[in-house]
């Protein structure tokens, strides 16, 4: 029995946060699953966009299906998405990327770097501070290194080290904690390696970076996969972990019920990874899969279906998946 709070957001998070409810209720129908109001939409209508009530119950949670919250460039609006992450100490931001002969993990630290959120404005210019500590370094980096070595066994660390200070006590502990885990590494300049990510996919495995530039890499990356709609990620904790979709709130098509629901639906794949559910997981991936192969896609990936119809039409796979697993003549 898990405690899941719901937190759809704003704009397209309340459309695509349906979909993947529904998966997620298919395999545990038992849970509990609590619902949250927060967000812009809830600063403009309360004025706070993340009350304490809200707060205390996201900190109660077990597990957290999240959509997307609008930040407006408005300097009395602080953001809600990076203070439940530093509230909730999620520190690792896992950010899945796969396709036709690649499959990436890139690991983003969450709680700090150039979005530490100590900044502050003088008269003629504005600062923000770009915090790397040791043990915020460390445990990403133990992260990381877990993670490749359950797989192929490579960590690339991406890094600007050769202008940046911080960045070269980042790659120092990095390169310590991989060699902890006897995996290989290589070291790569942020800049050349988004573009050696996005022409040569298949060369990569883990990846680790700080926090603005894996947030970049992550939405470049999302090229691969066919756009925003695909990615989701998991923000982990010691003993929390919160699910939300790589995009945002996406104002441009919220409210026209296109948005596609599977990053959104991915997460609950990632979630089920997360509480040892390994197959059911995979047989989610299988419905993305069948429903895509059947041509039922939302514009974003060149087809006509809105996101109740992609959402219902892998939920219908996954009960047909679920059907011929348990066939037994
Ligand atoms: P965005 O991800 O919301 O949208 C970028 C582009 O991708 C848009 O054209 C959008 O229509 C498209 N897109 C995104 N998700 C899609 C989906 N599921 N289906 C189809 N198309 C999709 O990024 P943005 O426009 O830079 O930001 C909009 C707002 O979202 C901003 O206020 C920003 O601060 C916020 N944001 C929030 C989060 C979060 O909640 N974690 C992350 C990124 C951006």
């Amino acid at each position: 029995m898990k405690r899941v709070v719901v937190a759809p957001g704003d704009g397209i998070g309340p459309e695509v946060i349906p979909s993947a409810l529904d998966v997620l209720r298919f395999f545990h129908p038992d849970w509990e699953y609590i619902p949250v109001y927060l967000g812009y939409e809830c600063w403009k209508r309360t004025g706070d966009a993340l009350s304490p009530k809200t707060l205390d119950t996201l900190k109660k949670a077990d597990l957290i299906l999240f959509g997307a919250i609008t930040t407006p460039p408005d300097p009395k609006y602080h953001s809600v998405v990076l203070r439940i992450r530093k509230e909730l100490d999620l520190y690792a931001n896992l950010r899945p990327v796969f396709g036709d002969g690649f499959d990436i993990l890139i690991v983003r630290e969450n709680t700090e770097g150039l979005y530490s959120g100590i900044e502050w404005q003088e008269k003629d210019r504005a600062c923000t501070l770009r915090v790397v500590s040791e043990a915020g370094t460390r445990r990403i980096a133990r992260i990381a290194s877990g993670c490749a070595k359950r797989r192929r066994r490579h960590l690339t660390i991406g890094n600007k080290a050769n202008v940046l200070k911080s960045d070269s006590y980042f790659l120092e502990i990095c390169m310590e904690e991989a060699e902890r885990a006897g995996i290989s590494i290589d070291k790569k300049y942020i800049d050349s390696l988004v573009l050696d990510v996005l022409s040569h996919p298949e060369r990569y495995d883990v990846i680790v970076t700080t926090n603005i530039f894996g947030d970049i890499l992550s939405d470049a990356v999302a090229f691969l996969q066919g756009g925003l709609g695909m990615l989701p990620s998991a923000n982990l904790g010691r003993h929390q972990a919160l699910f939300e979709p790589v995009h945002g709130s996406a104002p441009d098509i919220a409210g026209k019920g296109i948005a596609n629901p599977i990053a959104a639906i991915r997460c609950v794949s990632l979630l089920l990874k997360y509480v040892g559910e390994k197959p059911f997981a995979i047989e989610v991936e299988k419905a993305i899969q069948k429903t895509l192969a059947d041509g039922i896609k939302t514009p974003d990936l060149g087809g006509t279906a809105t996101t109740s119809e992609v959402g219902r039409a892998i939920l219908q796979n996954l009960i047909s998946i679920k059907k011929e697993e348990t066939i037994d003549l």
